[in-house]
């Protein structure tokens, strides 16, 4: 045992270049024209609801993603906030998703007064397994009205949100037929996967929705913020329009048409954004540079691999992970402490949506292999910068 901890230690030190005091598992980089922009909000008071730069982050992000419409909000939270609502999942739905995933994802559905249902996943994109999904709808729905319901439950089952873990594109061509036919919708919250492709789609334009983070930890941030991704001009003009207060345009006059949300960008943070967006490639670049290397110095160590990318995706590995094939814990924490220790910032993965108290009593299926990853998976430093010089 102590061998592989000695092992991981020593090959982290090798791949992470310089002498760094510390390694942080995810830091941005400002190194493109962020000042100028956030400066230029700054002096010409445009900091806030109104301004250019909210406008050029929407068309950037539907260039860079191929998908024809994007609405900027305030946090990727919001962003699957207002997906669902538009999707429409009602209060007493049951919505499917992963039980490995971040809290907003669940905390979202909640928000709607609907009910999450946890699915497990697998471990070749540590996403929803399809096939177990599969199986499992045939089992506990039941199809009344073209609509879908848990026999078990008596609720209606309205949308499936999938989830491209750590930026691994989950198997869309085998989900997205799976959706169809039970009569679901799908929302992919592609927080995490900002440039990374499935069969060379890049991720968030297959379901109805797709939503992004641009949180500070993620591969560009604009301090915080989020958006949302669709094909049907229809949803977006809706999207736009109940993110922004539902204010009908005009000159002076206040009026408001539905009770809406204040989810707006502001123009500030958008103008980081654009900044940031201007580097996505190398960001990427870099990211995938660093992913080779560790690779290739896990590559020969027992017990333990680097988590690598599915064969149809091309990821832009986020954060990476290191897999271990011991699930007993002793291993891992010991890891987890000579790292930290040493100032390489090293997570466990997020506990299960269905271990959480306020989500414990949701439905949920068998889970083994969520509950097995989350006992396996080690999340190691995984900057852009870290990669630039490798
Ligand atoms: C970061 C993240 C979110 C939420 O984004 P915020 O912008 O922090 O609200 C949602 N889902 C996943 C999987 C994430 O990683």
């Amino acid at each position: 045992m102590n061998t592989l901890v000695e092992k991981v230690v020593q090959t982290l030190r090798e791949v992470l270049p310089g002498k760094k005091e510390s390694y942080a598992l995810h830091e941005p980089n400002f190194s493109g024209n962020e000042k100028q922009y956030v400066l230029n909000c700054v002096e010409t008071g445009w900091v806030s609801s109104v301004g250019q730069y909210v406008n050029r982050i929407e068309q950037e992000l539907e260039r860079i993603t191929g998908i024809e419409h994007a609405v900027a909000v305030v946090n990727g939270t919001a962003a699957l906030h207002t997906c669902l609502i538009l999707g429409g999942v009602q209060p007493g739905d049951e919505v499917l998703m992963p039980a490995l995933t971040f809290v907003a994802t669940a905390n979202a559905v909640a928000y709607c007064q609907a009910t999450p249902h946890f699915i497990d996943v697998e471990e070749t994109s540590l996403g929803i397994d399809v096939d177990k999904l599969s199986r499992y709808l045939e089992e506990i729905t039941v199809r009344r009205h073209g609509e879908c319901f848990n026999k078990i439950s008596g609720k209606r089952m309205k949308a499936v949100i999938a989830m491209h873990t750590f930026g691994h594109p989950v198997d869309l061509d085998r989900l997205v037929p799976l959706c169809k036919h039970y009569g679901l919708i799908l929302i992919e919250d592609a927080a995490e996967s900002l440039g990374s492709l499935y069969k060379g789609r890049h991720t968030g334009g297959d379901g109805l929705f797709g939503v992004l983070s641009f949180n500070g930890n993620k591969i560009v941030t604009t301090g915080g913020g989020g958006a949302i991704l669709t094909r049907d001009q229809e949803l977006a003009q809706r999207a736009k329009h109940i993110t922004t207060t539902a204010k009908l345009p005009h000159r002076w006059e206040f009026y408001h048409d539905q009770i809406a949300f204040n989810y707006r960008m502001p123009n500030i943070n958008a103008a980081l954004g654009c900044a940031q967006l201007e580097q996505l490639p190398q960001f990427i670049s870099h990211k995938r540079n660093l992913a080779e290397s560790y690779a290739q110095a896990f590559g020969n160590i027992d017990g333990i691999r680097f988590f690598r990318e599915p064969d149809y995706a091309k990821s832009n590995y986020w954060l990476n992970a290191l897999i271990l094939n011991d699930p007993s814990l002793q291993i891992r924490d010991k890891i987890l402490e000579e790292t930290n220790d040493l100032g390489i910032m090293t997570r466990p993965i997020w506990k299960l949506m269905s271990d959480l108290e306020m989500y414990r009593h949701c439905p949920k299926m068998d889970l083994s292999c969520a509950e097995q990853l989350v006992k396996r998976i080690i999340n190691i430093p995984s900057s852009a910068r870290l990669g630039e010089c490798l």
